[in-house]
């Protein structure tokens, strides 16, 4: 019963193997090796971008920041949501590797901005000249930190602001695929078709071991973010493993179907605790997490029985049995239905 991340799941087998088969004789090293070039081709076609520039890092927070900085002198602002992982949980990376840009956040309800609070934060920025920050780029994260998912006419909406006031767009996609299954469309039409510029496309939270893409659309950046990468120390030198890892990722279209048993185990579970008479959602669910909302008492049985995940905005330290407590449950590739029935099973008592 461990819903406490994605990240806490193992590596899917076929990455395992294929990292065992990358480990062949000698290559060329910091991606100028065959294995880099096949990833890299495999992700220009799923986005259907020929032109695009590829890159690989072993972090979704490398990833998020080294393309915002592609992006954002020192004296830009980011827009991002109240909640986005690049202003809660990078310890202020983006900052660092901006060089000193700041985050200016919308705010939200769950988690997904909406258009007209990013219009009205964004026409807010830039109003003191000289002495305030300037405007640089938005950063959507799909699914949100919140698990809700945007429409596709939520991010073609949110693009076009950005465009309004000529601004690019990043999209943190540590959770691509899980978004991308529920939204049933094509990687382009989650990305560039909606006015996307770069994405963070993640691997880890679905499977891999540590690899994630960073796809730029308009490969004008794609110097610009090579000097970043190495200057930040995230230039891998023994990037077949990197690689290898993406290549077992989309072959026969495995990140799919992990994407779909993971949201597919967050459904199973919803479904089991919307049937419960005092279980209700903070927010929406969607992909592969979801925010319940139960008594401490229930919360305790749970841990007692070896569930483990986080409480949500509270603390289980001295609340009373009947006081409501939201958890976060995060469901990966590898959980199966005895772990989701276990955990209904204990909440029934
Ligand atoms: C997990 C996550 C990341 C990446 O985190 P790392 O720990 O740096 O790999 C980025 N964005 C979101 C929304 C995430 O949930």
């Amino acid at each position: 019963m461990h819903f406490a991340s994605d990240n806490a799941g193992p590596v899917h087998p076929k990455v395992l193997e294929a990292l065992a088969a990358a480990n062949e004789g000698h290559v060329g090293s910091y991606g100028a090796d065959p294995v880099t070039a096949e990833a890299v081709a495999r992700i220009r076609e799923i986005f259907e971008a020929p032109e695009a520039s590829v890159h690989f890092v072993a972090t979704g927070t490398a990833a998020n920041v080294l393309s915002l900085a592609s992006y954002a002198q020192p004296y830009h602002t980011v827009f991002c949501s109240d909640v986005a992982h690049i202003h809660e949980d990078e310890c202020n990376a983006p900052e660092f590797y901006t060089g000193g840009a700041k985050l200016t956040l919308v705010p939200t309800e769950d988690g997904r901005m909406t258009a007209s609070a990013l219009r009205e934060t964004i026409a807010a920025e830039e109003s003191r000249g000289v002495h305030g920050p300037q405007r640089g780029p938005v950063s959507i994260t799909q699914i949100t930190e919140r698990g809700t998912l945007y429409s596709r006419g939520d991010l073609t909406a949110l693009c076009e602001v950005a465009k309004d006031f000529g601004l690019p767009v990043h999209m943190d996609g540590a959770r691509f695929a899980n978004a991308l299954v529920d939204l049933d469309c094509t990687p382009a039409e989650m990305t560039w078709k909606a006015g996307v510029d770069v994405v963070s496309f993640g691997g880890t939270k679905n499977g891999l071991m540590g690899a994630e893409a960073v796809v730029f659309f308009d490969p004008a950046k794609a110097w610009e973010f090579e000097l970043r990468r190495k200057r930040g120390g995230h230039l891998f030198s023994k990037h077949r493993y990197l690689a290898a890892q993406m290549n077992a990722y989309l072959e026969e279209d495995l990140w799919l179907e992990l994407a779909r048993a993971a949201n597919g185990a967050r459904e199973l579970l919803q479904a089991g605790l919307s049937g419960m008479n005092d279980v209700s959602f903070a927010y929406e669910p969607s992909g592969n997490m979801m925010f319940p909302t139960f008594t401490a008492g229930d919360h305790r049985r749970l841990f007692e029985a070896g569930a483990v995940y986080h409480i949500w905005g509270g603390t289980l330290d001295g609340a009373a049995d009947e006081a409501r407590l939201t958890a976060r449950l995060v469901c990966d590739w590898s959980t199966g239905p005895e772990a989701v029935d276990h955990f209904l099973d204990t909440l029934r008592g």
